[in-house]
C-alpha cells in the first residue's frame, strides 16, 4: 500500500486539496445593487407596458438588462483574493452550484454564495 502512495498526483493529497472559504462581501456586493436596479427598472417596465408607454416599458428592460450586466462585471466578475491581493478570474459552475474563485497560489476557492440557477442564461 506504502507503494502506491508514491504514485498519487499531488494534488489528490489532502494537504493539497484547496481550502473552501467564504468570499467576505458576497453574495451581498452582487445582491445588493442587483435588488438596487430590480427595484428601479421593474416597476418602471411596468408601468410601461400597463399605461401603453411602450418607449418606457422598453428603456426600463433595456435599462435592467444593461444595469444587470455592468453591476455583473462590476461587482461580481471583478474578484481579489483576500489572501494575496491577485485578481481571480470567475469559475462560472454548472447549475445548481455556487458561483467561486480559486486562488491557485493560495489554494483557497472563495465561495461566493451565490448560485447558478436552472433558467439562467435562456
Ligand atoms: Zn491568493
Amino acid at each position: 500500500m506504502a507503494q502506491a502512495q508514491e504514485f498519487q498526483p499531488e494534488w489528490t493529497k489532502p494537504q493539497n486539496w484547496p481550502d473552501r472559504r467564504r468570499a467576505p462581501g458576497y453574495p451581498r456586493r452582487w445582491s445588493g445593487p442587483s435588488s438596487v436596479v430590480a427595484a428601479v427598472g421593474l416597476p418602471l417596465a411596468i408601468i410601461g407596458f400597463s399605461c401603453d408607454l411602450v418607449s418606457l416599458g422598453c428603456a426600463a428592460v433595456a435599462f435592467l438588462v444593461i444595469a444587470h450586466i455592468i453591476v455583473f462585471r462590476v461587482r461580481l466578475a471583478r474578484f481579489y483574493c483576500p489572501e494575496c491581493a491577485k485578481r481571480l478570474p470567475l469559475k462560472w459552475p454548472p447549475p445548481g452550484e455556487f458561483v467561486r474563485f480559486h486562488c491557485r497560489d493560495c489554494r483557497i476557492i472563495w465561495l461566493t454564495g451565490i448560485e447558478v440557477r436552472e433558467d439562467s442564461g435562456s
